[in-house]
């Protein structure tokens, strides 16, 4: 009998990340000893100010359906928060306000994806990219980078992927799960290359742009390449600059034809992102800026921690990242010599079983023989986990 699952749905993987947090709480809740570096949220609760300002929404109620792609209020937030560090100036119709980045992400990729149409999407990417663009009826063109280049994709990768069915180049900057962002010259590199293909769209996936330590200020795309604009489509939100992961607030700003598709998809799905959470993106986007740079500060103290620990566990090889929060070590030696574990998926099990330590594999990253590690937790917490893993290395792993 038929399960009545569309067979488009049965191609596309539940998400790996989520899939990780899911089993860490699901053992911890069943009384396991289990750490838990799956997760890519901020572990920081939410500042205060925006707190108050979603409690003052509630009290004047601000509870009632809103414009479908955000209130005239937060959208002017948005294009200040542009204007003012992105040095780009866009038009309320040129921005749509969705239930997280990845809400953005999906209704980009329905409006503009035509069956068969191709997504660029450079290794490691953020496991979701994939299905996503598959979702949407269109093709993904992995191009893999490699460590030697900081896993960025190169101008030439870039070109030499490029089809006549090419519809949008996807980056993101600083990387899920590489840590690694892209420099000004490298970003202008590949927008040359992109303004010599006008059918090609690209979407720049900015969520972690507040949590960046590189020695020159983060560029963006489109303020390099304004001849780009018509073309280009920011993603970000509120997630992970302000602690807000559950609050569930993404925009995108583009070409007004395309937020206007994105809008319509709104329109006949979620309707407006929830009207309480506006008001407080609202007041993060307007309010003191300051807990950006406590956040940021302790995400370095974090990685330059845990960068360090995992490059003297055996077996292991770890680069430095200069943003985001998360590790991504190399681990095939550490395959390579432990009987009965044959990849890094197996290697995530045999962590989670032997040291009590969860981590998502490498490979729905694409990039197997790789794991990651969020140190969106405490050092302490970061310090208990290396522990466990040298314990349980120990007896079998040499460097
Ligand atoms: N892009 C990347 C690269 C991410 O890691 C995430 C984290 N979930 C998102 C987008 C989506 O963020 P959110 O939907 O929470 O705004
Ligand atoms: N982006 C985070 C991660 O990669 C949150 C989970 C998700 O939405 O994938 O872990």
């Amino acid at each position: 009998m038929s399960d009545f699952v569309a067979d488009l749905v049965k191609k596309v993987k539940p998400s790996a990340t989520i899939a990780v947090s899911m089993k860490a709480a699901e053992l911890k809740r069943a009384g396991k000893d289990v750490i838990g570096l799956g997760a890519g949220e901020p572990d920081f609760d939410t500042p205060d100010h925006i707190k108050s300002a979603a409690i003052e929404a509630i009290q004047e109620g601000k509870t009632k359906y809103t414009a479908v792609d955000g209130t005239p209020e937060l959208k002017q937030a948005i294009m200040g928060k542009l204007l003012r560090e992105n040095h780009v100036g866009y038009q309320a119709n040129e921005i749509i306000v969705s239930c997280g980045a990845k809400h953005s992400i999906s209704n980009l990729l329905n409006a503009v994806i035509n069956p068969n149409d191709e997504v660029i999407i450079p290794t490691p990417y953020w496991v979701s990219y994939p299905d996503m663009t598959l979702l949407a009826g269109g093709e993904s063109v992995i191009v893999e980078t490699s460590i030697e280049n900081d896993f960025k994709l190169t101008a030439t990768q870039l070109e030499q992927a490029i089809t006549s069915n090419t519809r949008l180049v996807m980056l993101n900057s600083p990387s899920n799960p590489t840590g690694k962002a892209y420099t000004a010259d490298e970003l202008k590199d590949l927008g040359d290359v992109l303004v010599k293909y006008p059918q090609v769209l690209v979407a720049t996936d900015d969520i972690y742009e507040h949590i960046y330590w590189g020695d020159e200020p983060l560029a963006n795309l489109v303020a390099l390449l304004p001849e780009l604009k018509d073309r280009a489509i920011i993603i970000n939100g509120v997630s992970k600059a302000y602690a807000m992961t559950g609050w569930r607030i993404g925009y995108a700003a583009g070409p007004e034809t395309i937020i206007t598709a994105m809008r319509k998809i709104q329109s006949q799905s979620t309707s407006n992102p929830c009207s309480i959470s506006q008001a407080a993106a609202k007041a993060a986007l307007n309010g003191p800026q300051d807990c950006l740079v406590t956040m940021r500060e302790a995400f370095k103290q974090r990685h330059d921690y845990l960068v360090k620990a995992l490059n003297d566990l055996p077996g292991i090889q770890c680069s430095v990242g200069n943003g985001a929060f998360y590790a991504f070590p190399d681990v095939t030696k550490v395959i390579d010599q432990l009987e009965n574990v044959d990849d890094d998926v197996a290697l995530s099990t045999w962590l989670l079983e032997q040291a009590g330590v969860a981590v998502v594999p490498g490979t729905p990253f694409g990039a197997p023989g790789y794991i990651r590690l969020s140190f969106a937790t405490s050092i302490d917490v970061l310090q208990e986990a290396i522990q466990r893993i040298e314990d349980a290395l120990k007896p079998f792993v040499t460097d």
